[in-house]
């Protein structure tokens, strides 16, 4: 029997292009990433959404009667997939309620939290109504580091409860780390501790640091110089592996002359007021749901959104520079 690739193996990303590449190039919105509120009982020390957790511009947030209508249209234009995200998403009262509303319409749904507010009763809805993929932030393993990382006391303890409430319901869980200056040390050994947890358990490491959402750039100096995230990844053989993976797929793209980012060709995100845009990481232009239509917005403006990822730099290449342990590992030039 051939050995077909099962969805379930293959990362959102990959399956989303493999899915894309049906569509021939045109434009669809397969997945969208939400980001609910940002409202948070958390305030990380790196957060770009802190800024707009306060209590006028919370106010300024989409309605669930808003988020409903808007959802109604996004599954109308075929849409398989949303990433619920914040600040924290069950920081809102209706969290559970929108949820469950886009979970009957049969959207995959993936739920990105600080796992602090997950309560026995959250823990048993989702397992009634399960997601695709629970993604908990896990900055810190010490009680000292992780408390002060989110600037609240007691955060830690509610984490890790967070954590075994949605383990206990065998429910599907990655667990994620930023990689910063105040918890490079503790990085590897966050990876083994969640190894440790349940081989069902999924981890990721990430460094992008983002300007928080009223332009202010003070975040940065929690950013880990690049040397320091090659380090880190170096001494991991999957880190190394998947550095390699991910540098070999940006190799291919700029190859092909392909665009390196989905955000207008099959991927979309909305903020909490309603502004589609590109990416969470692209919101210089905005197209608003609350006057017009998704499809509108998304087939029309879209894809005259400017961004820079749209097409490789000319002559950008990556070459092997390999670790000095027979293992490969890339480098961009110009
Ligand atoms: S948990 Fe997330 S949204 Fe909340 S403060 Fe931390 S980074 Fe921001």
């Amino acid at each position: 029997m051939r050995d077909r690739q099962q969805i379930s193996d293959m990362s959102a990303e990959v399956w989303s292009e493999r899915l894309f590449q049906r569509f021939e190039g045109n434009p669809f919105p397969l997945t969208g990433q939400w980001e609910l509120t940002c409202r948070c009982n958390l305030k990380c020390v790196m957060c770009y959404t802190d800024p707009f957790n306060r209590p006028e511009k919370i106010r300024q947030e989409l309605s669930y009667e808003e988020i409903v209508r808007i959802l109604d249209e996004i599954h109308q234009e075929g849409c398989l997939e949303l990433i619920f995200t914040g600040g924290e998403p069950f920081a809102r009262r209706d969290f559970l309620d929108i949820y469950t509303y886009a979970k009957r319409k049969g959207f995959l749904l993936n739920i990105f939290t600080n796992g602090t507010l997950i309560t026995p009763k959250i823990a048993d809805h989702l397992k009634t109504y399960p997601p695709s993929m629970i993604e908990i932030s896990l900055h810190a393993l010490t009680r000292e580091s992780f408390d002060q990382l989110t600037m609240r006391r007691g955060a830690f303890g509610h984490c890790l409860e967070g954590i075994r409430l949605i383990l206990e319901r065998d429910l599907p869980l990655t667990l994620k780390t930023v990689g910063m200056t105040i918890n490079r040390d503790e990085i590897l050994k966050i990876k083994k501790f969640v190894a440790g947890l349940d081989e069902k358990v999924q981890y990721k490491f990430g460094s992008d640091i983002r300007p928080r959402l009223d332009g202010s750039e003070g975040v940065y100096q929690y950013q880990l110089p690049k040397e320091e995230i090659r380090a880190i990844e170096q001494a991991d053989e999957e880190f190394r592996a998947e550095r390699v993976r991910q540098d070999r797929c940006k190799q291919e793209w700029i190859d092909q002359g392909k665009q390196q980012c989905g955000g207008g060709n099959y991927k979309f995100h909305i903020d909490a007021y309603g502004q589609l845009q590109l990416c969470s990481n692209n919101r210089r232009q905005g197209y608003d749901l609350r006057q017009g239509s998704f499809r509108e917005g998304f087939y029309q403006y879209l894809p005259e959104f400017p961004c820079p990822a749209r097409r490789p730099a000319a002559g950008t290449q990556l070459v092997n520079i390999g670790s000095g342990d027979g293992q490969e590992e890339f480098q961009e030039t110009a």
